[in-house]
C-alpha cells in the first residue's frame, strides 16, 4: 500500500539500506495508487493463474503500516479489504494504529464469511516510552482499547510483541505488565521477537535517539549490536537473556 511510515518508530528496520526506501522515511511516503487495480486482477478467480488456497492475505508490511496517517486520505487499506470481502479471502491485519477501527464494519463481514484476525504490535504498554520510540503511532493505551473493541466484535486478536527494546522495555516487570494488559484486552496469542539493528541508516537513527534520551546505555548497545553483524541481531548473551 505504502512505502515509508509516518509512525516513525525509532527501531524500524524499514530504514535499513536493504529495503531501498529513499528520502525521509517518516515523511516521504510513497502511495501505491494502483494497488486496488493490481489486487483486483490478482484475486480474480476467473484468471488462469490462481493464488494458493487456504492462505490468509496479510494487510501490513515491513516498511510501512497499512493504517498510518496517509491512509485517512487514500483509503487503500479500506479498498483492499473490500476486495478481500468480494473475493471471499481470509485476512490478517497487523498495525500500530487504532485507525483500523474505521474499517470494523468490513472486517466483521469478512470474519463472518471467511475469517479475519487483527494483530497489534507493541514494544511495551508504556505510553511515555512510546512517545519517544514510536512518536507517530497510536499510543499503546489506544491500541489496547482498539484491541478490546476488536475482540468484542468477535474477531480474533493478538499481539506481535516486537521489538522489545533492550534495556528500556525488557525488564521482567515491564514484560509481565505488557502481557497481562494485552491478555485483559483480549489478546489470544503472542508472537515475540527481539530487536534487530542493522549497521547503517537503521542503527544510526536509533542510536541518535539513545544518545539523546538514554546516553547511559550507549556503551551497552554498542556491545550488544556489533557493526560487523550485517543482519543486526543482538549478541548471543542478550538473546539468551531475552528469550529466557
Ligand atoms: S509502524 Fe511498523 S513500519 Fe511503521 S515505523 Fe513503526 S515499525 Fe516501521
Amino acid at each position: 500500500m505504502y512505502r515509508g511510515c509516518s509512525h516513525d518508530c525509532a527501531y524500524c528496520d524499514g530504514r535499513a539500506e536493504g529495503y531501498y526506501v529513499e528520502g525521509d522515511f517518516s515523511k516521504d511516503i510513497t502511495v501505491k495508487i494502483n494497488a486496488e487495480e493490481l489486487l483486483n486482477r490478482e484475486l480474480d478467480r476467473s484468471r488462469k493463474r490462481k493464488l494458493m488456497s487456504n492462505c490468509f492475505i496479510t494487510l501490513g508490511g515491513g516498511v510501512s503500516d497499512a493504517y498510518q496517517h496517509i491512509e485517512k486520505k487514500y483509503e487503500l487499506s479500506r479498498k483492499t479489504l473490500l476486495l478481500i470481502e468480494k473475493y471471499n479471502w481470509p485476512v490478517h491485519i497487523l498495525t500500530k494504529s487504532d485507525l483500523v477501527l474505521r474499517d470494523l464494519d468490513i472486517i466483521k463481514r469478512i470474519n463472518e464469511k471467511s475469517k479475519a484476525i487483527v494483530s497489534f504490535s507493541f514494544s511495551s504498554v508504556d505510553d511515555e516510552i512510546s512517545k519517544t520510540f514510536e512518536p507517530g503511532s497510536s499510543l499503546p493505551s489506544k491500541r489496547l482499547e482498539a484491541m478490546k473493541k476488536i475482540k468484542e466484535a468477535g474477531i480474533t486478536t493478538g499481539i506481535f510483541y516486537m521489538p522489545v527494546i533492550p534495556l528500556i522495555t525488557d525488564s521482567k516487570k515491564q514484560m509481565e505488565e505488557t502481557l497481562n494488559k494485552c491478555k485483559n484486552a483480549g489478546a489470544e496469542f503472542v508472537i515475540f521477537g527481539s530487536m534487530t539493528l542493522k549497521p547503517g541508516r537503521q542503527k544510526e537513527y536509533f542510536m541518535n535517539i539513545i544518545k539523546v534520551h538514554y546516553p547511559m546505555y550507549v556503551e551497552r548497545y554498542n556491545k550488544h549490536y556489533l557493526d560487523n553483524n550485517k543482519y543486526g541481531v543482538p549478541s548471543h548473551e542478550y538473546r539468551a537473556y531475552i528469550h529466557k
